[in-house]
């Protein structure tokens, strides 16, 4: 089809996710892709981009990888689908849910499978009220997440959520959920505080959950002061509240470590996971959980578990997911990710030092996030209404790069979280790229 074609139908037909219909609607698509390679992106105009964002933060092993495209056709002709419901089961499943258990941390080794993300952190809050009310304590029923979090856009995971203007959506927040600081621009303890105060107005005795992502990606990519977890591991000990660990971002490698939390050597009792265990090749996810919360769901006197989708545990989905992880593990792409990661933060701290708008800059493995500010002196933010930071992606399209910019609590942030294959020659034209366009954006503010 020819591109204007293609552009009007969109334009007629297509509701894109987390989009403005009105910007749609004027200007189209900004891009059509039509094929992927390594850490590249190929548009219908035929122009190449880095891929700085791996799509949704969720092509770890990178674009075009035939390998996911072999085992998919294999799984596909052989089973493309049965049901895991009740007393069904397919050896994809039943391997991946063993592999994922070997690789989690040590107490996590039963794993219910969902499509996705929001699925996941939905399913999370559920096994943590049900493991409560087998217990004896059916009013624990309250989910404490973080200001600034993204955990998804179900009717629950909507609610944990700790961006308002996604609960505006039809007023779509539900009873239950409550927010606390974020360590941003807070130290430990001030975070550590907020929660104990927020855990002892709502009464701990009505708080089943703690949930967090590990490195708050949509956030604006913060990465928590050292010693933030072993704080909250604590806190929820001594509260007796479930931590669920939000690794839909930070799992599979995408820090340098197989999971987010295990850069801080924490537990959680549940984690939930999604976009990297496939790299986006099938939609997959789940949630992991303690040996503990895996013996509640086996009480007989809670009977059926009364949850599930059509596609948990779908068995194409399980054989990408299953080779995907074996090309993390065989390509030592957590490894990549920590020495790539390491050169991304050099290569932004030269920027900063080059430029006069870029205050904090920071990675964790390939999250990597640039701030821009009025005064890096004083950290003074430019106003809303200047939109630096969308200023700063056309910029990178400009030069050829693919970002995310983070505007809301009037922030100008960029995010990055390129594909964990990436080298250091293409760590360094990402760097000369984003040098370029952080120069061309100080230049037009004059
Ligand atoms: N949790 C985190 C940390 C995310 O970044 C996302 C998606 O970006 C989700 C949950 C929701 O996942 P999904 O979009 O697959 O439902």
């Amino acid at each position: 089809l020819l591109l204007k074609n293609l552009v009007e139908l969109d334009q007629k037909h297509f509701i894109h996710p987390t989009s403005s219909i009105q910007q749609q609607q004027q200007e189209g698509p900004a891009f059509i892709f039509e094929k992927g390679d390594g850490i590249y992106l190929t548009d219908t105009k035929g122009d190449t981009y880095i891929d700085a964002m791996s799509a949704l933060w969720n092509v770890n092993i990178g674009h075009g990888r035939t390998e996911l495209a072999e085992v998919a056709k294999d799984q596909m002709e052989n089973l493309a689908f049965s049901s895991a419901f009740s007393t069904f089961s397919h050896e994809p499943a039943i391997l991946l849910a063993e592999k994922i258990a070997s690789i989690a941390p040590d107490s996590l080794n039963a794993v219910f499978f969902t499509s996705g993300g929001s699925e996941s952190n939905d399913t999370s809050f559920k096994l943590a009220r049900h493991y409560w009310k087998v217990k004896g304590e059916p009013k624990r029923r309250k989910i404490i997440s973080r200001k600034k979090a993204y955990h998804g856009v179900a009717a629950a995971s909507t609610s944990a959520t700790g961006i308002p203007q996604f609960w505006d959506m039809a007023g779509t927040f539900t009873p239950d959920f409550v927010h606390a600081e974020t360590p941003y621009e807070k130290s430990t303890a001030e975070a550590i505080d907020s929660m104990r105060q927020v855990i002892e107005q709502e009464g701990p005795e009505t708080i089943a959950a703690f949930i967090a992502e590990p490195v708050q990606g949509a956030g604006g990519v913060i990465i928590p002061p050292n010693d933030y977890f072993q704080e909250i591991r604590k806190l929820c000990d001594e509260y007796d509240i479930l931590f669920i660990a939000d690794e839909i971002i930070t799992g599979f490698g995408r820090t340098g470590e197989m999971f987010g939390v295990e850069n801080w050597e924490v537990e959680p009792d549940l984690m939930t996971f999604a976009k990297g265990v496939t790299s986006g090749y099938l939609p997959f996810g789940g949630v992991i959980v303690s040996d503990e919360i895996h013996e509640t769901l086996k009480e007989k006197s809670t009977g059926t578990l009364f949850h599930g989708f059509t596609y948990s545990g779908h068995p194409t989905a399980s054989a990408v997911a299953l080779k995907n992880i074996e090309i993390i593990e065989n390509e030592k792409l957590r490894e990549n990710a920590r020495h790539m990661g390491e050169r991304l933060l050099k290569g932004f701290q030269r920027i900063k030092a080059d430029a006069n708008i870029v205050g904090e800059v920071r990675t964790l493995g390939l999250l990597g996030a640039i701030e821009l500010v009025k005064d890096p002196a004083t950290n003074e933010r430019f106003p809303a209404d200047w939109k630096v930071a969308a200023n700063a992606i056309q910029a990178l399209y400009d030069q050829g790069v693919i970002c995310r910019p983070v505007t809301f609590d009037s922030t100008d942030i960029i995010c990055f979280a390129p594909p964990l294959i990436i080298n250091e020659a293409q760590v360094d034209t990402l760097v000369a790229r984003v040098h370029d366009a952080v120069l061309a954006v100080e230049k037009e503010i004059g």
